[in-house]
C-alpha cells in the first residue's frame, strides 16, 4: 500500500480552510443516522466525543477509568502552548509552526504542523470560554510563561495542573452531552480489539472490568484517542494504567505503527529511588524559568550543595547552550544530563541526579513569588523527597515520559484502515523526533476539538458505510477471539507475576532502546525479547477468573501487547541509522555530542505494516519534504 497523507495542495497558510471549504458535509439531519465510537475521554477522546456530540452524531465514548476526569491527561503539569503574542515578544503562527518542526528535530509533516499552529490560537479562546482558570497578569490578561525550545513566552497555564483543568473544562462539555442523550459513556471498559468489516472500521470488542463481559459496540467510524504507551518502560512518568493495548490490536488488523522508537525521555523527573518503584514523577519543565541546573565541576564530588562555591560548579546547560540555556529542548536537556552524570559527577545516590536550583529565584523574587507559580509541585517533590526545594535544590533525572511514535495518520487524521481515526498522543502525532514542552495539549485538542469533528464528516459523507450490527458474523469472530485470548492468560497459570515479566522488559528497553542506542544493544534487545515473550505465555501467573474485576487479569493483557511493541521499537531503532531527536544512536553523532542526522536517507516517517505472528513487519516510508523551514542542522548553542 503506497502511503498517501493527503496533504491538500496550496499554500502552506491557505491549506486548512481550503481543505476544510473543499470537504463533504453531512447534513444536520443525518448526523444523528450516524454512531461515533471514540476509545478515551482524555483531552484528546473527551473533547472529540463531546464536540461530535454537539455537532449532532451519536456517540458512544470508552475508557477504562472509572471516570473520564481521570484520564492520563490530568496530570499534565506545565501548560499549553498557543501562538497568541500576547507578551507582544515576536510570536507568531510561523514562529510556532517554525519551532516545533525545528524541536522535532525535522521528522514531521509540515502542512500538519502548520495547521497545529493556526488552531492554537483558537484552543484558548474556547478553554477561556469554558471558564478554565488561566493564570492572569495582576491586570486581568492571560499569563504566559517558557517552555524548552522557545525563546517566547507562548505558554498558557494553570500553575503546576493545567491538564486538570483543561480536562474540567472538557469534562463538563462531555457531561453536558452525556445528560442530553448525545454521548453513551461506558466508563471502566476496556477496547480489546477492532473490528473491521470489508475494509473499513466498524466496530470494537470491549471487557466490562467490573462483570468481566466481552461484547462488541458498532458504529459507522471509530476513533482512539487512548494516550501514549510510555509504561512499555514499566518505569515512566505515565500513569500507571496508560498503555498501548488499543492501538496495538487496531495495528494488528492494519492500522501501520509510525516512528515507533520515537520516545521522550524528560529531563526533569524525580530519580528512582529502589528497585522496587512502580512510578517516577515529573518535575514540570516550566520549572526551569527560574530553576537553574548545575552539576559539580569536579568528579566525585559529594560535598552538599550548599558547600559547593559558585566557581566550583557547572551549570552545564547555560555553558552549552548560551542562547536557550536552561530551556534548552528536552532531548538536549536529557542528553545533557546523561553526560555529566557518565562522568561521575552526578549528584544523589547513585550518582544518578543533577540540581535544579531556585536559590538565585528566591533572592531575586521573593519564595512568595516562586510559590505562587509552582507551590504545588515544591510540595509534591517534599513529600516524595522529604527534602524541603526551598532551601535546598531539587535533584531530578531524566525519564520516560512521551512517546511520538503512534499509529500513522494522515492529515485527515485517519490512519491505514479507512473509518479508522487516531487522536492525541495514541497518533504518530505532529512532534517529529522530539516533543517541545506543552505542545502535547495543544495537539490532543487541536485534533478532538477541531480537526477531527470536520474530517470525519467528509469521510462519512463519501463513504456513506451500510448499516450493520453486532451479530455481523465479523464482530462475533472477533469477539471470540478476544475471550479466547483473555481464557489463555488465566490458563498459563506459570510462577511468574506479570509485573516482573513487565520490570524485566522495561529495565531492558531503557538499557538497549532508552536515551542512547547502538545497532549491537539493540540486536541483543531483538534476541532477549522474543525468549521473554516466549517465557511469559509460558510462564505467568494471572490469579482470578474471567467473570469478576480482575486487575492482574487487565495487566497481562496489556503487558502481553507490550512485550510485542518494544520489538517493533527496537527493530525501528535499529533500521533508522541516523540521530534525530529523542532517537540517540551513539554510532551517528557530531564531534560535540549532537545528534546527527542523514537526511539524505532518513527524511521519512517510517509506518511498519503488521505482517502476521511468524513474520517480520513491512516498513513503508511517507517522505517529508520541507519548503517552509529549511533543513539545518538543528542548534540551541
Ligand atoms: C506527568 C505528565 C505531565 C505532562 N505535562 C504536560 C504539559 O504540561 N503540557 C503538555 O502539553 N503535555 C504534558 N504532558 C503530556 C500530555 O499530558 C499527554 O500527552 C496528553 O494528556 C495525552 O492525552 P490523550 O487524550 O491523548 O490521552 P490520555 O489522557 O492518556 O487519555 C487516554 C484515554 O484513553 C482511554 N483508554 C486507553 N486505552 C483504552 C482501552 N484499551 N479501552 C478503553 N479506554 C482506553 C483512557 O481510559 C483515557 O480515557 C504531560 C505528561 C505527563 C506524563
Amino acid at each position: 500500500m503506497t502511503l498517501n497523507a493527503r496533504i491538500p495542495s496550496g499554500p502552506i497558510q491557505d491549506k486548512w480552510d481550503k481543505h476544510r471549504f473543499e470537504m463533504k458535509l453531512v447534513n444536520p439531519a443525518n448526523k444523528r443516522k450516524y454512531t461515533v465510537i471514540v476509545v478515551g475521554s482524555g483531552l484528546a477522546g473527551g473533547s472529540a466525543a463531546a464536540t461530535l456530540s454537539e455537532l449532532g452524531y451519536q456517540v458512544k465514548c470508552f475508557c477504562f477509568q472509572d471516570s473520564p476526569r481521570r484520564a492520563h491527561s490530568i496530570a499534565a503539569q506545565g501548560g499549553i502552548n498557543a501562538a497568541k503574542n500576547y507578551r507582544n515578544d515576536g510570536d507568531s503562527i510561523f514562529r510556532l509552526f517554525y519551532d516545533t518542526v525545528k524541536g522535532g528535530d525535522f521528522r514531521a509533516r509540515e502542512a500538519n504542523v502548520y495547521r497545529l499552529a493556526q488552531i492554537s490560537v483558537n484552543i484558548i479562546d474556547q478553554c477561556v470560554a469554558q471558564g478554565v482558570p488561566f493564570a492572569r497578569e495582576y491586570g486581568g490578561l492571560l499569563a504566559n510563561r517558557s517552555f524548552g525550545g522557545a525563546q517566547v513566552s507562548r505558554t498558557f497555564y494553570a500553575r503546576g495542573q493545567t491538564g486538570q483543568q483543561l480536562l474540567l473544562g472538557a469534562y463538563q462539555q462531555l457531561e453536558k452531552e452525556i445528560s442530553r442523550g448525545g454521548v453513551t459513556m461506558f466508563p471502566r471498559t476496556e477496547m480489546l480489539d477492532l473490528v473491521v468489516v470489508n475494509g473499513r472500521a466498524r466496530g470494537i470488542v470491549v471487557r466490562d472490568m467490573v462483570t468481566g463481559r466481552i461484547e462488541t459496540h458498532v458504529g459507522e467510524a471509530v476513533v482512539l484517542g487512548t494516550g501514549g504507551y510510555g509504561n512499555v518502560f514499566y518505569l515512566s512518568t505515565n500513569a500507571k494504567g496508560s498503555n498501548a493495548t488499543a492501538i496495538w490490536r487496531a495495528h494488528k488488523r492494519g492500522a501501520y505503527f509510525a516512528n515507533p522508537c520515537f520516545t521522550q525521555i524528560h529531563p526533569t523527573c524525580i530519580p528512582q529511588s529502589g528497585e522496587y518503584q512502580s512510578k517516577l514523577t515529573l518535575m514540570s519543565e516550566s520549572l526551569r524559568n527560574d530553576g537553574r541546573v548545575w552539576v559539580p565541576l569536579q568528579q566525585g564530588d559529594t560535598r552538599p550543595p550548599d558547600r559547593i562555591p559558585e566557581a566550583e560548579r557547572d551549570y552545564y546547560l547555560e555553558r552549552r547552550y548560551p542562547s536557550f540555556g536552561n530551556l534548552a529542548p528536552r532531548d538536549i536537556a536529557s542528553r545533557a544530563a546523561k553526560t555529566v552524570c557518565d562522568e561521575t559527577r552526578g549528584v544523589g545516590p547513585g550518582g544518578l541526579g543533577v540540581y535544579l536550583d531556585f536559590a538565585g529565584a528566591i533572592e531575586r523574587l521573593g519564595e512568595d513569588a516562586i510559590r505562587e507559580r509552582y507551590g504545588n509541585l515544591f510540595e509534591m517533590y517534599q513529600r516524595i523527597t522529604d527534602e524541603n526545594p526551598y532551601r535546598v535544590p531539587m535533584r531530578i533525572y531524566p525519564a520516560v515520559h512521551y512517546t511520538m511514535g503512534g499509529l500513522w495518520v494522515d492529515y485527515n487524521l485517519m490512519s491505514t484502515i479507512p473509518g479508522l481515526y487516531v487522536i492525541g498522543e495514541a497518533n504518530f502525532s505532529d512532534h517529529g523526533a522530539n516533543r517541545l514542552g506543552a505542545s502535547a495539549l495543544m495537539q490532543g485538542l487541536a485534533d478532538g476539538y477541531f480537526i477531527l469533528p470536520n474530517t470525519i464528516g467528509d469521510y462519512l459523507a463519501s463513504a456513506k458505510p451500510e448499516k450493520i450490527d453486532a451479530g455481523h458474523p465479523e464482530c462475533r469472530l472477533v469477539q471470540e477471539e478476544t475471550t479466547v485470548l483473555t481464557r489463555r492468560l488465566l490458563d498459563v497459570n506459570g510462577k511468574r507475576t506479570v509485573d516482573s515479566f513487565h520490570r524485566e522488559l522495561g529495565r531492558l528497553l531503557w538499557d538497549k532502546c532508552g536515551m542512547a542506542r547502538d545497532a549491537s544493544g539493540l540486536r541483543e534487545a531483538l534476541g532477549r525479547i522474543p525468549a521473554l515473550r516466549e517465557e511469559f505465555w509460558r510462564n505467568v501467573n494471572v490469579p482470578g477468573s474471567d467473570a469478576e474485576l480482575n486487575q492482574a487479569l487487565e495487566k497481562a493483557g496489556r503487558v502481553a501487547d507490550f512485550l510485542e511493541l518494544a520489538e517493533l521499537m527496537c527493530r525501528d531503532a535499529l533500521h533508522r541509522e541516523e540521530s534525530c531527536g529523542g532517537h540517540f544512536r551513539e554510532e551517528f553523532q557530531t564531534a560535540d555530542g549532537e545528534a546527527l542526522r542523514d537526511d539524505e536517507h532518513f527524511a521519512y516517517v517510517g509506518a511498519w505494516e503488521y505482517a502476521g505472528r511468524d513474520a517480520d513487519p513491512r516498513l513503508h516510508k511517507e517522505p517529508l519534504t520541507f519548503e517552509y523551514v529549511h533543513l539545518a542542522q538543528r542548534s540551541y548553542k
